[in-house]
């Protein structure tokens, strides 16, 4: 098996993570990691208790160019950002960005997080959807499909993030084909608009929320794969220890749909990795 060494997908203390750059940083390199990628919540434009605020982030990208400094030779440190569908932000001082969908908004102003608590996403469907879970989907993939086409978008996030609950909760079937033809025409769009284009098999709710699949699901990767697009492991790490987890589990995903190599980020380009 390959061995990645390298996470572009990564929270600190700056948002919603736990440990401080630093400490992410010292773990790569004591795993022989070649690049690390941090990735901070954007800034929102509501109350929220995950995102950066506006004012942080230069406090935020100097930090990243010190460890840039620090490790040069040894590790590459990447700058990026997880951009949030609902943030509108100037993107060029950040090395890459990934996209990603955590909340949907009612017609009456009112906004639900899909990925906080079961409750949390039951009250979305029934508040917003009358209780129609495959409505919610459509919303949630149809939202996804503009976000990842916004420019400067390099990496598609936890594509089917709505399913983070669903082994718990069962709000859909993810195999049901209605289910499944709304996030695979989100993949056909988003691939047809950027050719190529990357997605990540992020493992975070498999430490986080004992899921037991990495996003996006299985199906999904293999229309992925069929499409032309490419695959990035990340483990959206809010800790130093999860910095690589479960990546063997997601390489089999990526081995099973079909793919002979998977990319990681480096400084200036993605490099692939052939099984
Ligand atoms: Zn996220
Ligand atoms: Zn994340």
């Amino acid at each position: 098996m390959i061995r990645v060494l390298s996470n572009c997908h990564t929270h600190t203390n700056y948002c919603d993570g736990i440990s401080s750059p630093a400490e992410m940083a010292k773990k790569a390199h004591e795993k022989g990691f070649v690049s690390l990628g941090f990735s901070v919540h954007s800034p929102l434009p509501y109350e929220n208790d995950y995102a950066i605020s506006e004012n942080r982030l230069p406090l935020y990208l100097d930090e990243i160019a010190q460890l840039k400094a620090e490790y040069e030779g040894k590790m590459e440190i990447l700058s990026g950002i997880e951009l949030d569908a609902d943030s509108e932000m100037d993107l060029t001082p950040f090395d890459y960005v990934i996209s990603s969908v955590h909340q949907l908004h009612s017609d009456d102003g009112r906004i639900y997080a899909v990925d906080n608590t079961p409750e949390e996403l039951i009250e979305c469907v029934d508040q917003m959807f009358g209780g129609d879970a495959l409505a919610m989907a459509e919303c949630f993939y149809a939202v996804s499909e503009r976000a990842a086409l916004r420019e400067g978008v390099h990496i598609v996030g936890h594509f089917d993030l709505i399913s983070k609950f669903n082994d718990e909760i069962h709000l859909f079937d993810d195999r049901d084909p209605y289910y499944f033809a709304l996030a695979r025409n989100a993949i056909y769009n988003i691939l047809r608009k950027k050719p190529g284009m990357l997605f990540e098999i992020n493992t975070g709710a498999m430490y986080r929320n004992g899921k037991k699949n990495p996003y996006p699901s299985s199906q999904m990767l293999s229309t992925i794969f069929n499409n032309g697009g490419r695959v990035i492991l990340s483990s959206d790490a809010h800790n130093a220890h999860s910095l690589d987890y479960a990546f063997d589990d997601a390489l089999a995903e990526c081995k099973k749909a079909g793919f002979t190599c998977v990319f990681r980020m480096r400084k200036g380009a993605i490099e692939k990795l052939e099984f």
